[in-house]
């Protein structure tokens, strides 16, 4: 796009940071243009037909009105990324902003390029002289402040001052917080929501996530969440349901409550439908109550790099066109995608692999092959079909950062304060990786027998309060009880353990229990169905009815456990640390129901306790 009329810039400054440091800070372009104070922008409905992988965008200010179609961001992690502007209006035609990064002995050079092509003469000298001047003055102080925070570890939010309340917030707040405290939530923690809602920017406090910030603040994650919660039901946060389009990963839908989930999503980026999964495509996200702060929801950029922080390469090629890219990439699988051609390439990138790579993109597309490649390769990428090609190399391994709907709706905490919170009649969503836990009780009708009937059902009722609180405990929640039977849903197996194992210690130290009184259990873990039943969420399928079937299949004081979930969670190591250490067996054993299948199990025997020995 350069020709004798184009308006050249240049800026460069140096950096402490280097350039992966300083790479999620430049890239969240998102933030970096309201930071350089340009207006919100919003996609404009389409009046002409614009090319596939353009968006046709517009500022959402009353006096700066100007429509443009932009090109996909290209980017090379972490040395360079850029945007081509096409505008309709204006001083320019067409700009083109690129920066780039240079490792050197003191940090980074940082260079900051723009080509734009002049509409008309006499407006684009006085645009000119404003990005010379004043653009240029922003993005010098952005910068400093953005490598500034790139080798600290304080948080954009722990420099900014405080943003102020809406009318009547601080009176609210204060009785919201004496409200918490007297629900015994952590002092410590809330102090540093309130303080993050005080003075974080309307950006941050668009998608909270209490995971991240539990990162940022090196505290347990469900520590944070705990309070998260408390501070939903306090009405000092609110939360929605976004849901990611499990390919482009952006967030396509947000809804207040689940039961407004209806599948399938269609992805407006992809344009095709996805199905919802409660472990990869709905998480929770938190925003501050409205009567606390109010916060604009406004966007300053909707493609750029951090959008797809899973990329670490994007390129636009049109027909014939060849490039030659640099990038620095960790160790790991990766995978090459192209928009318009079908198919995608495995990447694994290690020491290894092959230092000079050509790819390219033909007519037949990608066919699945495998390439080898080193960390740091010379990478061509090359396009030889008559279309424009939006080629990507993202990390394969990619999970939501924030709570998934699998997280949240198997915390007791959560089901107990937003109970509610349920799906819609019929609809079913699958759940990856969730486990199960049925407990029931050895020989109950024998020992309703020698206990009688009122002494029995009083040690029922009181087991159940000691497995509730157990549940809680390891971040699970009771789904049902059939009978003396518990149904209890974990994120994680080892939760699972230490939850039995537990309850197994408590009930033998409990002298309200008789030796009668025999707890058994079974774990497993896989993928299930949930849905709406008797206005709970409960899960079905095979995953279930094996976790059912292990507890009917267990004796007096034993647990069962699939063999693969016992290794691949290190159950053994769990086991061998805690108080009661159990006789662990290895068994095949055959199922109701599953009866072609041969299950390899561990049975694991729970010894008295000391104590209990001691009487
Ligand atoms: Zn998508």
């Amino acid at each position: 796009m350069v020709n004798h009329k184009t308006v050249q810039l240049s800026w460069s400054w140096q950096l402490n940071a280097l350039p992966e440091e300083i790479w999620p800070f430049i890239t969240d372009t998102n933030r970096l243009f309201k930071d350089l104070k340009q207006p919100s922008i919003q996609k404009v409905h389409i009046t002409q037909s614009v090319d596939q992988d353009l968006i046709q965008l517009s500022y959402n200010g009353i006096n700066r009105y100007e429509v443009w179609e932009e090109e996909p961001f290209e980017w090379e992690y972490p040395f360079r990324f850029g945007v081509v502007r096409h505008y309709q209006s204006g001083a320019f035609k067409d700009l083109k902003i690129q920066v780039d990064l240079k490792e050197n002995g003191k940090g980074s050079r940082l260079i900051v390029k723009l080509w734009a092509i002049p509409r008309n003469k006499l407006l684009s000298f006085w645009t000119t002289l404003k990005l010379k001047t004043m653009v240029r003055g922003r993005f010098k102080n952005v910068i400093a402040t953005y490598d500034q925070l790139a080798i600290s570890d304080r948080q954009h939010y722990q420099i900014a001052n405080n943003k102020g309340l809406v009318r009547g917030g601080e009176k609210r707040l204060r009785q919201i917080k004496e409200e918490l405290y007297n629900s015994q939530v952590d002092g410590a923690v809330l102090e540093r929501l309130i303080d993050f809602i005080r003075r974080a920017d309307d950006l941050e406090l668009q998608h909270i996530s209490p995971l991240k910030l539990a990162e940022q603040w090196n505290l347990s994650k469900e520590k944070v969440f705990d309070v998260f919660i408390h501070a939903a039901k306090a009405n000092l946060l609110n939360f929605n349901w976004d849901l990611y389009c499990p390919s482009c990963r952006s967030i396509q839908e947000s809804v207040k409550t689940l039961n407004q989930i209806h599948e399938p999503i269609y992805c407006d980026h992809c344009e095709q439908e996805f199905k919802v999964n409660f472990n990869k495509t709905v998480q929770l996200s938190f925003t501050p109550h409205p009567l606390i702060r109010k916060i604009n929801r406004g966007q300053y950029c909707i493609r750029g790099p951090q959008q797809k922080s899973h990329v670490v390469l994007q390129q636009y090629l049109k027909p014939g066109q060849k490039r030659y890219l640099m990038t620095d990439l960790k160790s790991g699988e990766f995978i090459l995608r192209s928009t318009q051609s079908k198919g995608a390439a495995m990447v694994h990138v290690d020491q290894d692999g092959d230092d000079t790579v050509h790819v390219n993109i033909s007519p037949s597309g990608l066919t699945g092959e495998e390439v080898h490649v080193a960390n740091s390769p010379n990478l061509s990428i090359e396009n030889t079909t008559d279309k424009n090609q939006l080629i990507t190399l993202e990390r394969k391994s990619w999970s939501l950062h924030g709570v998934s709907a699998a997280r949240a709706t198997s915390s007791q905490l959560f089901r107990n304060l937003f109970a509610n919170e349920v799906l819609r009649k019929g609809e079913k969503i699958s759940v990856d990786n969730l486990t199960l836990m049925f407990t029931d009780l050895f020989d109950s009708a024998g020992m309703y027998n020698e206990e009688g009937d009122d002494k029995a059902v009083g040690q029922v009722i009181d087991h159940f309060e000691i497995l509730h609180k157990v549940v809680s405990k390891e971040n699970g929640a009771i789904v049902k009880t059939i009978g003396d039977s518990v149904m209890a849903v974990f994120c994680e197996p080892d939760q699972a353990l230490r939850a039995y194992l537990r309850a197994q210690k408590i009930i033998s130290d409990d002298e309200r229990f008789t030796d009668d009184f025999q707890l058994k259990a079974g774990i497993h873990q896989g993928s299930c169905v949930a849905v709406n039943l008797n206005s709970r969420i409960d899960y079905f399928g095979s995953t279930v009815n094996i976790a059912s079937r292990f507890v009917d299949y267990a004796s007096e004081n034993e647990l069962i456990v699939s063999q693969k979930v016992f290794s691949k969670y290190n159950l053994q190591e769990m086991l061998e640390e805690s108080d009661n250490k159990g006789r662990v067996e290895d068994m095949n054993i055959r199922l109701k129901g599953f009866d072609k299948e041969s299950f390899s199990i561990k049975r694991i025997q729970i010894s008295d306790s000391p104590l209990r020995l001691a009487i």
